[in-house]
């Protein structure tokens, strides 16, 4: 069975691919012009859903996937949550974004604090949509170290860990992740579409 994904990003349909390794995973660029869409939902799960209804409107003869992620930070009320992709402003680049809340931090004396990634999915089909949600607990520093992963992950100590997310190897992230978390979950449901 063929799979459409709601994203042109290369990292997200490799990571997609590799664990609904049943399904063909085709990221919807390949069948229909770019468009755009504006992530306009208050929380993970409504921009999953959006960006997954947008590209089921034009290809309804496939499931849609579409996910939707960011880190949090319960001592700057949460921030950045869902504008992680835009902390630093519409056209930062992850260092941008990993430098603005190491600053954030820095500014509050914070050396260390906890932090959460959510990743959202949503799956749309003939049946509804259908969405399920991954976290991968940990704390934040006010530094960058190591260069593996990407975006947030040099500031990123997972629980249970003494390093941060790039410093530790990648099959590491790929056991813990809260994108590899809510794409089992996902899994699930795509089994019973
Ligand atoms: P999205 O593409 O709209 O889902 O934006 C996700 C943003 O959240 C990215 O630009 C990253 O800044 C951040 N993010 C999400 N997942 C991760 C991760 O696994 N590691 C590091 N940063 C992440």
């Amino acid at each position: 069975m063929k799979i459409v994904v709601a994203s042109g990003n290369k990292g997200k349909i490799k990571e997609i691919q590799s664990i609904l390794k049943d399904y063909e995973i085709i990221p919807y660029t390949e069948l229909i012009a770019p468009i755009e869409i504006e992530e306009n939902g208050s929380s993970f799960k409504e921009n999953a859903i959006i960006k997954a209804k947008a590209v089921y409107e034009k290809l309804p003869q496939y499931l849609v996937i579409a996910d939707d992620s960011g880190i949090s930070v319960p001592a700057l009320n949460n921030e950045p949550g869902i504008f992680s992709a835009r902390y630093a402003g519409i056209n930062a680049s992850d260092k941008d974004n990993l430098n603005k809340l190491i600053n954030e931090l820095k500014k509050r004396n914070i050396k260390k604090t906890p932090a959460f990634y959510t990743a959202a999915i949503a799956i749309a089909s003939p049946y509804g949509v259908f969405t399920t949600h991954g976290f991968m607990r940990g704390e934040v520093i006010d530094e960058a170290r190591g260069d593996k992963g990407f975006g947030y992950d040099p500031m990123f100590i997972p629980k249970g860990f003494d390093k941060t997310l790039g410093e530790l190897d990648e099959e590491v992230k790929q056991k813990i992740s809260h994108r590899v978390k809510a794409l089992e979950l996902a899994k699930k449901i795509i089994k019973v579409l």
